[in-house]
């Protein structure tokens, strides 16, 4: 079984490593929640399943000069090459343990669908459904109706890059090619947009989660939302404001931000900003052929240029 295998594979390497990064079960069995190992005992506390949703990348750049292992998803891998592209970590530094991903569930759309979720004793797959046990009662919901959409169009199930690659791959196809949301988005016309953002980013509190989930977001104390010498940006709770934090976000991340949806998860407010990530990676793949963190020699557009861009006629 290859939860076995992985605990195994972890245990023999922690002797070299300062900690190694998995997921444990969270406050009940139908959540999970980051784990760092220390310790041999440590890693029996591991799982790795549908509820294993962070994106555990986003700890690497705040753990760079020591000995870190990390268990990895496919969308997962994909920040650690693009930080690895970036040299935002170092690669003798990272141990990475890689698995094949069959999709997670998310919390926020399985809460809205099943009743009293707090209380449930199991949570398990069944084929494409997801069956939870709520006081001794099971409870059936479709997969696709409750993973996130980025697993709806995902092609990278399998680690992109490891040193140990546990268990089989997975098979996985894509269910659809365009996320669900950017297709009804695209579908929009510049004033509906409009006012699709002005009405989401009246509900935006400036907590700044999505951007401290956010793997590639790197600048911490000297991000420009927050600045206060110089001030670039103020912390009024305005649409408009809201919005430009957003774009700017989008903006630093364009080329860069690998789709992994860390930014939507972290909201407490349920707005759909991965769809301003979306559009801008659409952007760059159509202009530039770019997807971030798939290949690790590739030119990151927007940090380089060429003198005569194919695709860009003057
Ligand atoms: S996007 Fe792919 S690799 Fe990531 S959680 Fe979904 S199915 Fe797994
Ligand atoms: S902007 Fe969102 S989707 Fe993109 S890398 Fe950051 S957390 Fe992931
Ligand atoms: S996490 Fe949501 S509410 Fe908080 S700053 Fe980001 S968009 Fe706004």
């Amino acid at each position: 079984m290859s939860l076995d295998q992985l605990r195994q594979c972890i245990k023999d390497a922690l002797p070299d490593l300062d900690c190694v990064i998995g997921w444990e079960q969270g406050h009940s069995p139908a959540t999970a929640t980051p784990l760092f190992m220390y310790e041999k005992q440590d890693v029996d506390r591991l799982v790795f399943g549908p509820l294993s949703v962070h994106n555990l990348a986003t700890y690497l750049p705040g753990l760079k000069g020591k000995k870190v292992g990390i268990v990895v998803k496919g969308c997962d891998s994909r920040a650690v090459v693009q930080l690895l592209r970036e040299n935002l970590i170092s690669r003798e530094d990272v141990t990475i343990f890689g698995m094949g991903c069959n999709g997670v569930i998310s919390h926020k759309r399985l809460n809205r669908t099943v009743d009293n979720l707090d209380r449930a004793s199991s949570l398990r797959m069944d084929g494409d459904d997801v069956v939870v046990t709520i006081d001794e009662t099971e409870q059936r919901v479709a997969f696709a109706e409750v993973c996130p959409d980025k697993c709806l169009t995902c092609t990278h199930p399998n680690a992109m890059i490891s040193d140990h690659f546990i268990g089989e791959k997975s098979d996985r196809a894509p269910i659809c090619e365009t996320p669900p949301a950017l297709e009804r988005f695209q579908a929009m016309s510049i004033e509906d947009r409009h006012a699709f953002w002005e009405e989401q980013m009246s509900s935006c509190v400036r907590c700044y989660a999505c951007r401290n989930a956010c793997p590639m977001c790197v600048c911490r104390d000297q991000c420009v939302a927050q600045s206060r010498d110089p001030h670039w940006m103020s912390q009024e709770t305005s649409p408009r404001e809201n919005l430009m934090f957003q774009l700017a976000h989008t903006l630093h991340l364009a080329g860069r931000c690998v789709e992994c949806g860390e930014c939507e998860r972290a909201c407490p407010m349920e707005l759909p900003i991965l769809l301003l990530r979306q559009t801008a990676a659409a952007g760059i793949r159509n202009l530039f052929g770019h997807e971030a963190g798939v290949d690790p020699e590739a030119q990151i557009p927007l940090l380089t240029f060429a003198v005569q861009e194919a695709n860009i006629k003057e």
